[in-house]
């Protein structure tokens, strides 16, 4: 089996199982005792706390830990303070954890813009500029796509915020551990993150929230998480978060590099051998452990279908789209017709991918692009 599917989640990492463990068997404790079992526990909750932050460049103490990206959007777009104040920019592109949750205020008498994007999927900043009025509570915008990859100019985007003094959240779900992130030199306010794309355990990631930013808290009771999220912690998972943290800051540009290492090769490899393929959002302005490709004249779905029946798990774009089968918001967002949207495929690596996986890959996928072009209706237009 080749796993290409990383932007959905990940294999948790050897280290990460082990450094958990002990807290499913041994130190049990909760952590707000005050025994010694409960005091084993905050301090490893404590522990991660820094991993988290040092991955980012953010202190401990602005470190919230969450159930995962979906949380974390969800708790800084529905918990900043308005004040009375009603609108929201976010962009056209954004993952659904950030759209459902401005849908939702939108319900509730709030005005949200999205900003539209190139053919890359980028925003332009000066549309924030020209977006930003009074009544602006709040400015959200993805670090990296989950579909194509691209990084939005999160800088410029940042200092038009600072001038207007408007809190920016972005989501850098896909971005950690692909590039180098430090959110007090990109001057962000809020950013979410999530465990499992990283090679962490599934149901928890965090958001970091600036000091002097208070938002109000989305679960009562026991206070936990400083009042902003109460609820026994997850402990062994936020363990392992903070475990797979620490691992993604030291292996960074090993990482990097690697991943730039399969993406042209796999890049360089499909242009010689399939025909009328078209390499989707930005070429260089991108996470390089994702490739986007729209193979013309094949519906994506038949073409991950066939790669599954040759063990390669890949995807059309979003996992999460998957269930309303609807087209994909953001290649419409970057004005790709009908035909373009359905010939999609999105593969993800992870560290663990090989070169070898890459050479197998494209062999199998010439060979399925090949069936289905020979039963499409395009074949004729094309002359496949
Ligand atoms: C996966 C993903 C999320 C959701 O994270 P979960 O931890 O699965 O809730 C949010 N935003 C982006 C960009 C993602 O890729």
């Amino acid at each position: 089996m080749i796993y290409f599917d990383n932007a959905a989640s990940t294999a948790v990492h050897p280290e990460v199982v082990k450094e958990m463990m002990p807290y499913f068997d041994t130190e049990y404790g909760n952590p707000s005792s005050i025994h010694q079992f409960g005091r084993k526990a905050k301090n490893a909750i404590q522990k991660a706390r820094k991993q988290v932050a040092a991955l980012v460049g953010a202190e401990p103490d602005e470190i919230l830990f969450t159930s995962g990206g979906t949380e974390s959007n969800n708790t800084i777009l529905c918990g900043i303070p308005t004040d009375g104040l009603n609108h929201i920019i976010t962009s056209t592109v954004e993952h659904e954890a950030v759209l459902e949750p401005c849908r939702h205020l939108e319900k509730n008498g709030v005005k949200v813009t999205y900003l539209s994007v190139d053919e890359h999927g980028m925003v332009n900043p000066n549309d924030i500029i020209n977006s930003i009025n009074p009544q602006t509570v709040i400015v959200s915008v993805m670090l990296a796509n989950n579909e194509v990859g691209t990084i939005q100019p999160i800088k410029e985007i940042s200092k038009i915020c600072n001038q207007y003094q408007i809190p920016l959240h972005t989501d850098a779900v896909q971005a950690v551990g692909k590039v180098p992130i430090n959110v007090k030199e990109l001057g962000i306010h809020a950013l979410s993150i999530s465990s499992h794309k990283i090679n962490g355990p599934k149901g928890v990631g965090a958001l970091f929230i600036k000091k002097g930013l208070t938002i109000s808290p989305e679960i009562l009771g026991g206070g936990q998480e400083n009042g902003m999220r109460s609820g026994t912690e997850n402990v062994a998972s936020i363990v392992g978060f903070g475990k797979a943290c620490e691992i993604a800051q030291e292996r960074l540009n090993e990482n990097i590099s690697h991943f730039q290492t399969l993406h042209s090769s796999i890049l360089s490899k499909i242009v010689k051998e399939i025909p009328h393929v078209k390499l989707n959002g930005h070429p260089e302005k991108r996470i390089f452990n994702n490739i986007h490709l729209t193979f013309l004249g094949v519906n994506g779905e038949d073409l991950i279908i066939k790669l599954d029946e040759h063990g390669i798990a890949a995807s059309t774009g979003s996992a999460c789209s998957v269930h309303t089968q609807k087209a994909s918001h953001v290649l419409k967002a970057m004005g790709f017709n009908h035909e373009q949207i359905s010939g999609s495929l999105r593969m993800s690596f992870g560290y663990m991918n090989t070169l070898d996986e890459v050479e197998q890959a494209v062999e199998v996928l010439k060979k399925v692009v090949s069936e289905l072009r020979s039963v499409s209706p395009y074949k004729t237009k094309y002359n496949f």
